[in-house]
């Protein structure tokens, strides 16, 4: 049945377009501010930024984690437009991109960077050409106009990142998708999240999506944050231009308990009502306080 949701995914996406809507400039989360007419920024400190594309459908939000030696750029969005000029008004540090995952509105800029960090995943390693160039497959990307880029740097699962008086930690966040990378900075006890948790419809029935493991690692972050209850979790999405894409540890620990009760539900009579991502069916299991999960209809 993975297999024709993968079909699915991969026919479905080849209508999700890069082209910059005509609309008038929507409504901003409190404490945002335009950069131009497609990206909006929020300073979460001097060296943190959250940026925006409030204009794209899938309302993107990427992250510049800035240290006194270098910054990182966590995700680069789908690509509409070049992401460079609002990362280099934020920071004069050299700039390392990351992508939280492999997907077409996380890695569309990525060829733009002569710096790119991946997580050290089998996934990704294995398609590495022999003059260091990698290209994501149709169903880790999901969209045509696949990219190309040169991973320069390798992040190892729980390996700390040093920016130079700030030091990110390194996740593997399997759920999602398999190769899925959050990073923790331990000094401000923020969660760069990706995907993998999110205010809005978390999506669990892609190509790659395992809801064993998406319980696995909500448990290992509950484990890993034990000490933080003041943990601050930025997802790379909101359901709505005008919404802060902060959440606090309980939204992980709502996560960890619908995961558990969607892998009890071996029979599947969990109460559900069908959603549709473009033209994919899926199951939309709704557990309140805005938790929702898409699981695959089949
Ligand atoms: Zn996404």
């Amino acid at each position: 049945m993975k297999a024709i949701a993968s079909v699915m995914l991969t026919i479905l996406v080849l209508a999700c377009g890069g082209e910059e809507p005509p609309a008038a400039l929507p409504p901003l989360a409190p404490g945002a501010a335009w950069f131009d007419d497609w990206y909006a920024v929020t300073k979460l400190d001097e060296r943190s930024f959250a940026i925006a594309e409030p204009r794209y459908d899938q309302h993107n939000v990427n992250y510049l984690i800035a240290g006194d030696t270098r910054a990182v750029l966590f995700d680069t969005g789908p690509g509409v437009r070049d992401i460079r000029p609002v990362v280099a008004s934020l920071t004069d540090r050299p700039v390392t991109a990351a992508f939280s995952h492999l997907h077409f509105d996380h890695v569309g800029g990525q060829a733009n960077f002569a710096s790119v960090a991946s997580l050290d995943h089998p996934s990704i390693r294995s398609r590495v050409a022999s003059d260091d160039r990698f290209t994501p497959t149709l169903l880790q990307h999901g969209a045509t106009g696949r990219p190309t880029f040169r991973i320069t740097e390798w992040w190892t699962p729980d390996a700390d990142v040093d920016l130079g008086g700030r030091v990110l930690r390194v996740l593997s966040v399997p759920g999602h998708t398999a190769e899925s990378l959050a990073l923790y900075d331990a000094e401000s006890g923020r969660l760069f999240s990706g995907d993998y948790l999110y205010p809005g419809d978390l999506f669990a029935f892609v190509p790659g999506s395992d809801l064993a493991a998406y319980r696995e690692t909500a448990r290992r972050l509950l484990a890993f944050s034990a000490s933080r209850p003041d943990l601050a979790i930025y997802g790379a999405h909101v359901p709505a231009s005008s919404v802060w894409p902060r959440q606090d540890r309980r939204a992980l620990e709502r996560l960890a308990a619908a995961l558990d009760q969607l892998l009890a539900d071996r029979n599947r009579e969990l109460p559900w009502t069908l959603a549709w991502f473009e033209w994919i069916p899926t199951r939309r299991h709704a557990f309140g306080d805005g938790l929702v999960i898409l699981t695959p209809i089949f």
